[in-house]
């Protein structure tokens, strides 16, 4: 789709921005959405893009690109993480700071949406490098964060380090200890028990929640993993847990496939001690896209955006897809996946349990007082199966997919906020 990018320099050929707007357009025109209020919501509320300029081990200067959009702020502050790869650019943030904010409303958080990049291969960094990187980032945006304004959490190739990094610049610059600045932080400065493997595990909750619908057994049922970062690698040990056989995971190194099932902990401290899979012998090597067609119960998408396309979707052979990655699927795969009899559980519902334990995360620190992680789990167990239930109800009711639900519901929530605080003018 070639879509105009609203505040970019032009238009770009294939626009990850526009698709995700194509998504909220099916369930616009089922809520009857006022034109007035479908503007508002089609539009970033901020987008800012600054350079970061920063010296390199051997004493050369730099210049990279850094990004934050806080897309929607109706039901509080702006929530989303921040990625540092080679692909991030102002479309593909704008996209995943929109997602953010349908993504808290349908787990009914206070919060809105926002997301943040830089233009790196972190591959190519040292560790004190992308330490000033981050800083500098965080400086940069000293202003237009905070616990009350906007609130960054790890993505792609950020880490609690990272979140350690920017809660000290950040309260260094403000005189004063400000934990709730950003989420996913270290335990021992105000982190929360349970938010590492939040991502992973609420995209099990929903999988094995939906499997039982279908009639899947979870006892052997088959599995894919697309991805093997901290989404993939949490979810594939998830899966193996409650009895699944996983049969695919990969990296950016290639998949890895064992129809007698991956040895996912195996895979897991390879991937730890080698830094990748790259040399992974469990597993017959083939490249991503083809892993994505290799027959299973359950498909997971838990690498980027776009993998799941019109190119591939008619050759891929699952009961149900559950996207761990923002954006995985084109709307035109997914049309086809309805029309094939594929459920798929949509992004803004599957990987929604990271910014979940986020979200505990915030009120901890606001609190001072910190949970134990049976207690997180459990809380994340139930907003997440009681969320996705209002979503199936709604799908079922409507006829929908449970995507369109999914947006249909997170709309209406934030619709709600808006129409409340009225349109400051
Ligand atoms: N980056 C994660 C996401 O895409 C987590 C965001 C957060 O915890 O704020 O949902």
């Amino acid at each position: 789709m070639s879509t105009a990018v609203p505040g970019t320099t032009g238009v770009r050929e294939v626009s990850v921005f526009g698709d995700a707007i194509a998504y909220f357009n099916e369930a616009a025109a089922l809520l009857n959405l006022d034109p007035g209020i479908k503007a508002i919501l089609t539009h970033p509320s901020r987008q800012i893009i600054f350079s970061i300029p920063f010296q390199r081990d051997n004493g050369s200067i730099e210049v990279y690109t850094g990004y934050r959009v806080q897309y929607n702020f109706a039901r509080g502050p702006a929530k989303g993480g921040i990625r540092f790869h080679p692909g991030v650019t102002l479309d593909e943030v704008t996209a995943l700071a929109f997602w953010m904010t349908w993504k808290c409303a349908v787990v009914d958080l206070p919060f809105g949406g926002g997301k943040g990049g830089v233009t790196c291969d972190p591959r190519t960094l040292s560790i004190s490098e992308i330490e000033r990187i981050t800083r500098r980032y965080a400086a940069e945006l000293v202003e237009v964060i905070g616990p009350d304004k906007d609130v960054p959490a790890p993505d792609v190739n950020t880490t609690p380090q990272h979140m350690a990094w920017i809660m000290d610049t950040y309260s260094m610059h403000h005189r004063m200890n400000v934990p709730g600045v950003v989420t996913g932080k270290p335990l021992e400065i105000g982190g929360s028990r349970g938010r590492v493997e939040a991502t992973g595990r609420g995209v099990s909750i929903v999988a094995l929640d939906e499997m039982a619908r279908l009639g899947i057994d979870p006892k052997g049922a088959t599995i894919v993993v697309q991805g093997f970062g901290n989404v993939g690698s949490i979810a594939a040990k998830m899966f193996v847990d409650a009895g699944c056989k996983v049969i695919g995971i990969s990296d950016v190194t290639g998949a890895y496939v064992n129809t007698n099932g991956i040895d996912v902990n195996g895979a897991i401290a390879y991937a730890q001690e080698h830094h990748s899979l790259d040399g992974y012998r469990g597993g017959d090597k083939m490249s991503n896209q083809a892993m994505l067609e290799v027959p299973c119960d359950v498909l997971v998408p838990a690498a980027l955006e776009k993998v799941l396309t019109v190119e591939n979707a008619a050759r891929v052979k699952t009961k149900l897809i559950v996207e761990g990655a923002n954006g995985p699927t084109t709307p035109e795969a997914d049309h086809l996946f309805a029309r094939n009899g594929i459920a798929v559980i949509p992004d803004i519902v599957a990987n929604a349990g990271g910014v979940t334990v986020s979200y505990f995360e915030w009120v901890q620190d606001r609190q001072g007082y910190f949970w134990k992680e049976a207690e997180v789990n459990e809380r994340l167990r139930e907003n997440l199966i009681d969320n996705f239930g209002v979503v199936r109800d709604l799908a079922r009711a409507r006829g929908t997919t449970y995507r369109t639900a999914a947006y249909m519901v997170a709309i209406d929530r934030v619709v709600r906020s808006l129409k409340a605080r009225g349109v400051y003018a």
